[in-house]
């Protein structure tokens, strides 16, 4: 991927450009200390699941700094330090004075870890403090950074680093979550870059609909420096340039979604936070194709209740003013984890592959039933739709459907306002779903297919990992096959069906998805006048041109070159090879 964003550095870095766009301001860097550290006694029967706690989060610290540490190997010179610290960090959390001094207070004193470590380096940090030595000094620095990365872990807990920045500032951070993207006000930040983290990711995503640039998987972050006047000149131009043509595109907000010769096709806006329904309204979105309802789940250390719910989403009904809304259930677990679901989602080895999205929801039936229930409540004041994530068998559609009938008749005994029954549908976004698509039609109201997901399980590609983003191919012949096979199964059942993952944002796949039979796309709304642009271009045989000659490719490379050159490089021989 190109890395488009250019923050303020002469030195960009090898870095994954995960949101398009330009930004000129000062830097801010994200101080990860800082974190409030909560102390409680174990009772002694817990004792081993607190270790077992502690050593989930030693874990995962460990691979945070050997993602840093090959992060740091790439580095051209200078990061021998760095790569040798690193290693040493990893070193103190096997078994160090730390650690030891660690498990000793949970298991003899039954203190809860994160107070364990945080008064274990406070006695380290004395005793090296005693010896009155520099060296020593310095390493109890060391101890410190450990530790505080340890407790970041076990909190899973994101402070709100984002509370005094500066209007106007550019971040640089190690890491920025999708839970720190949501405290992010847009109003302050310009744009971000960040040493870990790969496209695809959540965080990616949200930074696409906040509409901020952003680079990921930075080698050297720190290394960035003041630009010269020359690019500086250079970047003021080509801000200008793209703010002309934004400024072209929004023009087009009323302006039919219709290729140029007629077929409607229906645009919509994938929504992160309440907040962006300004701008899906402002986009001309036809209505919500996606809402994320994580983010009723984020920063914070409850669940949210079923009133609480219903009156987000209430608000977001009344607003879209009889547009429909997709909520789509919670998508915890994976990279999305929400705090007060610590123990029912646990450690997984595989996250992705683990207790996540509506398999937590069939395990914890409360957690489902209060958000249909304020989804069902929420639908009597406009047109609503339910959508499920993650689904991959038709039992578990079913299982869902007998939730709703239940809390439907559960809420009626409570005398409360409904309307009809709202549509339920399923994310198809996992490959055997894709499979099944003809099966699951038979139980589903509407599909929308989860491109982000299906590169994911479809290539065994970690979308929120830099070092392997270079093989996550969203228009990978098996992955294309699979959104062919699933929108045939949609029309065969007379289903509608949308997709909804990023390259529903991607102008240039906008040939490609109506080849593949899609007439639905959901995205970020930045991305929508762009989307549009390109529909009122397009003709149906070209669509179907361009796609019958993708299809018959079955190598990634030739289907990149092709995307490269869209439509219109389609040569006059294949155009009349392929027309019907
Ligand atoms: C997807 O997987 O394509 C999708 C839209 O869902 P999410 O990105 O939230 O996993
Ligand atoms: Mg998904």
């Amino acid at each position: 991927m190109k890395n488009e964003t250019n923050t303020t550095g002469e030195y960009i870095g090898r870095g994954i450009g995960i949101s398009s766009g330009i930004a000129i301001g000062p830097v801010y860097i994200i101080n990860q200390h800082g974190v409030p550290v909560p102390e409680y006694e174990i009772p002694a029967d817990e004792v081993e699941k607190e270790l077992k706690r502690l050593s989930g989060a030693v874990t995962k610290t460990q691979r945070q700094l050997s993602q840093l540490k090959m992060k740091a190997e790439t580095l051209p010179t200078g990061a021998e330090d760095i790569v040798l610290l690193l290693e040493a960090y990893k070193g103190m959390l096997s078994s160090s004075r730390l650690m030891r001094g660690v498990e000793d207070l949970v298991r003899q004193q039954h203190v809860n870890a994160e107070a364990a470590i945080q008064r274990q380096i406070n006695s380290i940090k004395a005793s090296f403090a005693a010896m009155g030595d520099d060296y020593l000094a310095a390493r109890a620095a060391d101890v410190s950074e450990v530790g505080v990365r340890l407790i970041r872990n076990l909190l899973q807990q994101h402070y709100n680093p984002f509370a005094d920045i500066p209007e106007g500032s550019i971040l640089l951070a190690e890491e920025i979550t999708p839970a720190d993207t949501a405290l992010m006000n847009p109003h302050h930040v310009l744009g971000f870059a960040t040493a870990l983290g790969g496209a695809e990711g959540h965080t990616a995503i949200m930074a696409r609909a906040l509409g901020l640039p952003a680079v990921s998987g930075i080698a050297g972050l720190q290394d960035i420096n003041r630009p010269t006047a020359a690019t500086l000149q250079h970047y003021r131009q080509e801000l200008s340039k793209k703010q002309r043509e934004d400024r072209k595109l929004k023009s087009l907000r009323d302006t039919p979604s219709i290729t140029a010769d007629g077929t409607p096709i229906v645009l919509q806006a994938n929504l992160e936070l309440p907040r962006d329904v300004e701008a899906a309204m402002e986009s001309g979105a036809a209505g919500i194709g996606l809402l994320r309802t994580e983010f009723l789940f984020m920063n914070r250390p409850d669940l949210p209740s079923e009133d609480e719910q219903f009156d987000v989403l209430k608000k977001l009904v009344q607003k879209l003013d009889g547009k429909p809304l997709t909520v789509r259930t919670l998508d915890v677990g994976g990279e999305k984890l929400a705090t007060a679901l610590g123990d029912a989602v646990g450690e997984s080895v595989n996250p992705a592959l683990g207790l996540r999205a509506i398999r937590l929801g069939l395990k914890e039936p409360k957690l489902l039933d209060t958000q249909l229930a304020a989804i069902l409540r929420a639908s009597a004041y406009g047109p609503v739709r339910i959508l499920i994530p993650m689904v991959s068998s038709v039992s578990q559609m079913k299982q869902v459907r007998e939730h709703l009938m239940h809390v439907e008749r559960r809420l009626q005994r409570r005398g409360v306002r409904l309307s009809t029954m709202p549509p339920l549908g399923a994310m198809i976004e996992i490959p055997a779903a894709a499979l099944a698509a003809d099966a699951l039609a038979r139980v589903c109201d509407f599909f929308a297919i989860g491109s982000n997901d299906l590169t994911q399980y479809t290539l065994a590609i970690d979308r929120g990992d830099d070092r392997v983003a270079d093989l996550y191919d969203p228009f990978h012949p098996a992955v294309l096959r699979l959104i062919q096979f699933t929108a045939a199964a949609a029309w065969r059942a007379n289903i509608s069906v949308s997709l909804c993952g990023e390259i529903a944002g991607d102008r240039r796949s906008v040939a490609l998805l109506l080849g593949l039979g899609l007439r639905e796309l959901s995205m970020a709304p930045v991305r929508l006048p762009a989307v549009k642009h390109e529909i009122r271009q397009l003709s149906m045989p070209q669509v179907v041109a361009f796609t019958e000659c993708i299809m018959s490719k079955s190598d990634s490379v030739e289907i990149k070159e092709l995307m490269v050159a869209g439509v219109a490089g389609l040569d006059e021989a294949t155009r009349e090879k392929y027309k019907r």
